[in-house]
């Protein structure tokens, strides 16, 4: 028990990495069959219009491993990334979400997440066409939420890429807002219908009064520029109303409704005007 010298700690360590290491590499070949043994499957987060409307949901990757159990998506999607495997999963993501949006109120946007892979792959478009054409879905009920990470490099494909996108009818979101570079050459030259406040900015609206003044300033920003605002991570009644109060155009985080499988989505829709009424309802009288 006397032997915790740093030669220990630095066997501990290497352990703990080699056991991180192997653990990826099984990851990455169990992950190459993920997709046609059907472990990958979307979970809906709902986004709400004030004060309780459903507009529509944002699809979630997640991974059910036979052994290890869900595999939330931070965990997997670098490793599908790093081993040229998004762009394919992405196509699948796309074409799924699409369908199972057929099924919800014909009113009702489906958003799905791209990841570089499938922006610079260089057929985004024409795999969007495609697959909203053979779904049949209305192209302006998809909605692609991307991120400034993806803008960074080769400017002008990006550019055609998006206005390509945006003649087709489909919406584009910008999604973590803030958290990257924040560039307002992204807004100046992109066409985004909607830009989405990170969690970061929301996290602490009650108690942050710099929080409050970058938040005001994007949705006042955005509005100026014809774009609507989405504020993510949404977790308290408090944070809904302030930014119900300021104008904010839609709401999603847990407040507002978790993540859910496609299979609960028919009743969340019936319940969720009273359930989010009923919330804000209380936490006013509770002044
Ligand atoms: P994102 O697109 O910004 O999605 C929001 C994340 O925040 C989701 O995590 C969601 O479950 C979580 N979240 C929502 N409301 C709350 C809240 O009130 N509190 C907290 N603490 N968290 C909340 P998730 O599902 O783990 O996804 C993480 C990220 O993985 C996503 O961030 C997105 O960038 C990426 N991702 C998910 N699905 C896909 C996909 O199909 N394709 C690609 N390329 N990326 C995806
Ligand atoms: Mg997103
Ligand atoms: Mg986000
Ligand atoms: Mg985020």
């Amino acid at each position: 028990a006397a032997k915790t010298d740093g030669r220990g700690c630095a066997r501990t360590f290497n352990r703990a990495m080699l056991l991180l290491l192997e653990q990826r590499e099984n990851l990455r070949r169990s992950l190459r069959m993920a997709l046609e043994r059907g472990e990958l499957y979307l979970e809906y987060q709902p986004f709400i219009r004030p004060p309780s409307s459903v507009i529509g949901f944002e699809a979630l990757l997640r991974w059910r491993h036979p052994e290890i159990g869900v595999i939330p998506p931070g965990v997997f999607i670098p490793i599908a990334e790093a081993d040229g495997l998004m762009d394919e999963i992405g196509r699948w993501v796309l074409e799924e979400a699409c369908r199972q949006a057929l099924t919800w109120p014909s009113s009702m946007t489906v958003a799905v997440n791209l990841s570089p892979a499938q922006f610079l792959s260089g057929s985004l478009t024409d795999t969007v066409a495609q697959i909203v054409d053979t779904v049949g879905i209305r192209a302006d009920r998809l909605e692609l939420e991307i991120t400034e990470k993806i803008l960074l490099e080769k400017t002008i494909d990006n550019i055609d890429t998006l206005n390509t996108l945006n003649v087709l009818g489909i919406r584009i979101s910008l999604d973590d807002f803030g958290t990257y570079y924040s560039s307002l050459s992204y807004l100046k030259n992109f066409p985004f219908d909607t830009l989405k406040i990170d969690q970061y900015f929301i996290v602490d609206l009650e108690s942050d009064l710099k929080s409050q003044t970058i938040v005001r300033s994007i949705i006042n920003l955005a509005h100026g520029l014809g774009i609507s605002v989405t504020a993510e991570g949404v977790e308290t009644s408090a944070q809904a109303r302030w930014l119900i109060k300021e104008n904010c155009d839609c709401l999603q985080g847990n407040f507002l409704g978790r993540p859910i499988g496609i299979e609960a989505i028919g009743d969340f829709i019936k319940r969720v005007p009273t359930r989010v009424g009923r919330a804000m309802e209380q936490t006013n009288g509770a002044g």
